[in-house]
């Protein structure tokens, strides 16, 4: 047990002036954390302690998953960067230094960078080490440092610059070997979030930069959240927007017939799909062929949607390239010899098709099947333009951003969207990272394979914020049990009185005895403000000891998350919160249980169905 006269909370009236959401004032306020500079973040004594519980749980359930601890460096030569397949995209995000020492990187080749992630330092690890079928799958994990430069910290801990994370990496001898790791590791996700008190969801994801054939974040609901998830009730579907799709458009859609010869039209000063709109074209955004230029790792491509569609961006991800960004109106007039706002794809009216790595188009604008689009000519549009027929198109694909209200690809029910904070990630990636690094094991026929990888992520620093962020009020933090600091604060209204002070000693002896943490107020401070205090560190449960209440032989006990406070003769106070804590403590334990259980049946179902599936 801790006195808090001799442990340290420092906690806070005001909120800093740059905590814009509650989790990140409360972070603050109740003498979690303190902030160093941008993103940078001391964990305090206090939120230490949850910390390493968040880390412990997490843990136990990796271990439970297949996972085996190990501990990397935090600062890595930059060669393994630099000969991994994704430096161009991730150099950016990376601190670079020249030498030891040094701040800065002057040069474009840094000596030295700090870890973001640690994919191109455990697979040369791993190719060294295993080279043969007997020693797969192996699944190497740690809970370390990482530093990512990140544009725009904020919200304190949910978007630092240097975090905490448990990242693990699985090898598999083969893509099967790599899906089990992939849904033993999704299971001991799913049981790691439940048994820290967090309700959150496994969503479809965009592999991005990463790379790999498919992926899930899991996802804490709330407003605050920097990612759109869009769900249907009904089915169960869930994706982060970046990666959702909807069913507008059938999947067994036919080419629409023409309906004409294309036709030319002027269109003095009209560059966007609103004043095509309007009169006197009126020309509706769903009949519009929007036509947007890209640069893929150097090579211009163009991207067709519907006019009433958004593209969404991370989706060319798809497209394999590892960056790609929006092409400047400099590079696109010498391409398709109109400045944007006339551009279009119809054949033989671009300038320099050679100089174009593709036309990729959404699969929606089949549903106009003959509209109207750019000329590549100032001021002209094209109208009676035929998908089939017209447009040189290399690739469709799904470009286009859901809207919520579109019908679910799944149980075809409206989809709806919320806000979530992503809190962990996991990856299956293939063989994309041991082909560039020829990770490879010698099969029982001395055959020799790449290595199939899987990598997973969890924020602990996040998930500790959005567990916050789900669980407060206005007075405060409300710790989940398994994860507070402290599970019992005893409040000790008069310090100085023996009576009381041995009092408190006893009963927070036996909520220790029971299983507890237990912090004890023992400060010189007046009953309001340790009531106040009490509210804002969030401890579980709080046992009131002295003043009027000891005068009339009772002691009071009262839960965070609850109103009632209980009044208890002072010959049953040890018993009593002996009995609270071992309540609390089985109350957890079989909600871990039940997490596992959960965890492994949702498993073995999703095993089944595949299964059937393949049948
Ligand atoms: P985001 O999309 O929020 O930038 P990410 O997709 O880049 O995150 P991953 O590479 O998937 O992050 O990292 C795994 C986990 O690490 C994330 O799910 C998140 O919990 C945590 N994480 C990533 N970036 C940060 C950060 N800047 N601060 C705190 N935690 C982070
Ligand atoms: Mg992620």
């Amino acid at each position: 047990m801790k006195y808090w006269s001799q442990f340290f909370i420092p906690t806070l009236k005001e909120s800093p002036a740059d905590a814009e959401i509650a989790s990140h004032k409360l972070l603050v306020r109740a003498g979690v954390v303190r902030k160093l500079g941008g993103g940078l973040y001391t964990y305090m004594p206090f939120g230490l302690r949850a910390i390493r519980k968040i880390m412990q749980i997490c843990r136990e359930e990796i271990d439970r998953g297949g996972g085996i601890e190990l501990w990397m460096p935090h600062v890595h030569p930059a060669e393994f960067w630099i000969q991994g397949p994704r430096w161009d995209a991730a150099r950016e995000i990376m601190f670079r230094a020249d030498h030891a020492g040094a701040g800065k990187c002057a040069g474009a080749v840094p000596e030295f960078v700090l870890g973001p992630t640690h994919e191109e330092i455990i697979t040369p690890l791993v190719k060294t080490e295993i080279t043969s079928y007997r020693d797969l799958p192996k699944n190497f994990y740690q809970i370390a440092t990482k530093f990512r430069n990140e544009i725009r910290p904020r919200y304190g801990l949910m978007r630092a610059r240097e975090f905490i994370m448990m990242d693990a990496y699985s090898f598999d001898a083969d893509d099967a070997g790599a899906t089990r790791s992939y849904m033993a590791m999704k299971a001991a996700y799913e049981a790691f979030f439940r048994r820290i008190g967090v309700q959150s969801i496994a969503v479809e994801a965009d592999t991005g930069v990463m790379g790999g054939s498919f992926s899930h974040e899991f996802m804490v609901p709330a407003e605050i959240g920097d990612d759109d998830v869009i769900y249907c009730e009904e089915s169960g579907y869930a994706a982060n927007r970046e990666r959702a799709t909807s069913a507008i458009v059938p999947g067994d859609i036919a080419d629409a017939a023409p309906i004409g010869d294309v036709a030319e039209f002027a269109t003095p000063g009209v560059t966007t799909i609103a004043q095509l709109e309007a009169a006197p074209y009126g020309v509706a955004a769903g009949e519009q062929f929007k036509t947007l230029v890209y640069v893929g790792d150097g090579k211009p491509f163009v991207v067709i949607l519907r006019g009433c569609d958004e593209l969404e961006e991370a989706k060319l991800g798809s497209l394999g390239f590892s960056l790609f960004r929006p092409a400047t109106p400099e590079e696109i007039e010498p391409l398709l010899g109109a400045k944007p706002g006339s551009l279009g794809a119809v054949r033989g009216t671009i300038k320099n098709p050679g100089g174009l790595a593709g036309v990729f188009a959404d699969r929606a604008i089949k549903l106009i099947g003959n509209g109207t689009t750019g000329a590549n000519r100032d001021g002209f549009h094209l109208r009676n333009v035929n998908v089939a027929r017209d447009l040189a198109i290399t690739k469709f694909g799904d470009f286009r951003r859901v809207r919520p209200g579109e019908p679910c690809p799944l149980s075809g029910k409206p989809l709806k969207v919320r806000r979530g904070i992503e809190v962990g990630h996991i990856f299956k990636l293939g063989t994309k990272y041991s082909e560039n690094c020829g990770a490879v094991y010698t099969d029982a026929q001395k055959q020799q394979h790449f290595m199939v990888m899987g990598s997973y992520g969890i924020g602990i620093g996040r998930t500790m914020q959005a567990v916050i962020e789900q669980s407060h009020d206005a007075d405060g933090i409300i710790w989940p049990w398994p994860i507070a600091p402290f599970q019992v604060l005893v409040c000790l209204l008069d310090p100085q009185a023996a009576d009381a002070a041995a009092m408190a000693r006893e009963v927070a002896g036996a909520a220790e005895q029971a299983g507890a943490d237990v912090l004890i107020d023992d400060r010189a401070e007046r009953p309001g403000v340790k009531f106040k205090d009490a509210d804002l560190i969030g401890v579980p449960l709080r046992i009131t000891i002295g003043g009027k209440g000891l005068r009339e032989g009772v002691i009071e006990m009262k839960w965070r998350h609850e109103k009632d406070v209980a009044k208890i003769p002072v010959g049953e106070a040890c018993g009593r919160v002996a009995a609270a804590v071992k309540a609390a403590n089985d109350a957890a334990v079989k909600a871990a249980n039940d997490a596992v259980v959960k965890a492994a049946n949702d498993a073995v179902a999703k095993a089944a169905n595949d299964a059937a599936v393949k049948v």
